[in-house]
């Protein structure tokens, strides 16, 4: 048994764990970990099957015994609350959201509707299937430094910072957020929200950067760069935040929030141009050759310059800090894509 200020963290008993969104890129690495690290545990995975979701993901442990899928969406609350009593649901691990800032920006009723609402779907699920002293339960929340809004050239984000959303997709993350912490609040319902800033790794969604400069490459198609290419990203490997969430739910303090950064900060440019050079380097062409196809577009409305997380909290108080080198985790998911694509 390991003990937390403010929480017993009892690995011999028995858990039932809901992961939402587990079909998605964070969500399947994550599930892939939990169904391999707690053989004792029920894993139940929760996900619509959006166009962002892919059983593929998980096709490496679809047939583990403490395995289950079930195709919800989250915001039907009659379905969700009939798995809480069925299943005994006494842990969520909340990813399930719509997540790319683009889509969010074309339509944003989704985004609310899913990100907010969806998860307030879950909180009343718990609040009406739990009971106090809620020995045995958590809500965790999963969410993003994008919170936050945008930085100049200085400074990180840490857990004090002022939420200032500019997306419909973090607006909506950051009303989710503050609807955990009131469920906290309120309720006394046992949370945690960690917010972390942007990852990659294999199996993400081709929408987003890095796998949609490789998408692009491959077929010598042009590779789309916002504005002047110079906003700058922190980015984390995938496997890393799975690290961090696995910390955090075992050993966070109640009602905490955790912010997760990879403090590996590169603009979008000299990200798109390292991705090109090793690219070129494992397909032999000549140096910078496949650089003819960047191509700058219109900037992203509202678009963030600088996102870079402060980790002090989460490595002084849990110990974590990023294992992966950036050289490392970008070959590996190059790789990954090279194979995939
Ligand atoms: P993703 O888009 O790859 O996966 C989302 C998953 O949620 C999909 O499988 C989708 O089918 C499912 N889903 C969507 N709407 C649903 C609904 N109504 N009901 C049930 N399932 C539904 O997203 P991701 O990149 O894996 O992100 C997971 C979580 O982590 C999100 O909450 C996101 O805000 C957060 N996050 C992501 C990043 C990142 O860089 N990707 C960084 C910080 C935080």
């Amino acid at each position: 048994m390991e003990r937390s200020i403010g929480r017993i963290f009892n690995k011999l008993q028995m858990k039932n764990i809901l992961i939402t969104g587990g079909a998605g890129f964070i969500g399947s690495h994550l599930i892939k970990r939990f169904v391999k690290n707690y053989p004792n545990y029920n894993i139940y995975n929760v996900d619509s099957l959006t166009y962002a979701g892919n059983l593929n993901n998980l096709k490496e442990i679809e047939n583990k015994k403490n395995y289950n899928f079930f195709k919800i969406d989250i915001n039907n609350h009659d379905e969700i609350i009939k798995l809480f009593k069925s299943k005994k649901i006494s842990n969520v691990i909340h990813l399930a959201a719509e997540s790319h800032v683009d889509k969010s920006i074309e339509s944003s009723y989704e985004f609310a509707k899913t990100n907010v609402l969806g998860t307030l779907s879950l909180l009343e699920a718990c609040r009406k299937t739990w009971t106090e002293p809620y020995q045995n339960n958590i809500f965790y929340h999963i969410s993003t430094d994008e919170v936050y809004g945008s930085l100049g050239l200085n400074g990180s984000f840490n857990e004090d910072s002022k939420y200032d959303p500019n997306s419909p997709y973090s607006a909506s993350k950051a009303s989710s957020d503050h609807f955990v912490r009131a469920y906290h609040k309120t309720h006394n319902l046992p949370i945690l929200i960690s917010n972390c800033s942007n990852n990659y790794g294999p199996s993400q969604h081709k929408e987003k950067l890095i796998p949609n400069i490789l998408n692009s490459l491959i077929k010598g198609e042009k590779i789309p760069i916002y504005g002047n290419g110079k906003n700058i990203r922190d980015w984390l490997f995938v496997d890393d935040h799975c690290d961090a969430i696995e910390l955090i739910f075992e050993k966070g303090l109640m009602g905490e929030t955790y912010n997760i950064g990879g403090g590996y900060e590169i603009s979008n440019i000299e990200l798109a141009k390292l991705i090109i050079k090793i690219f070129d380097e494992k397909n032999l062409n000549p140096v910078g050759f496949s650089e003819k196809h960047i191509h700058f577009v219109d900037d992203r409305a509202g678009h963030d310059f600088r996102y870079a997380i402060d980790n002090s909290k989460i490595n002084k108080e849990l110990g974590w800090r990023p294992k992966t080198n950036f050289n490392d985790g970008i070959n590996e998911t190059i790789n990954w894509y090279l194979k995939k694509l």
